[in-house]
């Protein structure tokens, strides 16, 4: 089969609050530059799901560079759903995806409600 190639993927929480935010961070950031989306509760949360889905990016889109979103006030975590927490999570995100692909660039941020992103590093 033919390779689409695209330069990115992303993935953040599905919550409806934050799509504006993504989409004008996303508008800037990756201006003039393809993406996969994958919209999935909590983000990384279920980190097996979401390797799969990197696992395709990369295999059918040859992608170079991933973007993990995670917010506050995150439904999927509930009361654990803490700055401290989504930092933990990221990085531990990151660090599978490299161990799998160690080529890829991965970037974390955090995003607040009023739209503000912090990159977690
Ligand atoms: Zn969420």
């Amino acid at each position: 089969m033919a390779k689409h190639p695209c330069d990115a993927i992303v993935i953040a929480c599905i919550d409806f609050r934050f799509q504006k935010y993504i989409r004008d961070f996303l508008d800037t950031n990756l201006k003039d530059k393809t993406y996969d989306y994958v919209g999935f509760a909590g983000s990384t949360k279920n980190l097996k799901t979401i390797l799969k889905q990197i696992a395709i990016s990369v295999k059918l889109h040859d992608v170079k560079y991933v973007i993990l979103i995670h917010h506050q006030e995150c439904g999927a975590y509930g009361t654990a759903s803490t700055p401290k927490k989504h930092a933990k999570e990221l990085h531990k995100a990151k660090e599978e995806i490299l161990a799998k692909y160690p080529y890829l660039t991965v970037d974390l941020y955090f995003l607040d409600l009023s739209g503000a992103f912090e990159k977690v590093s």
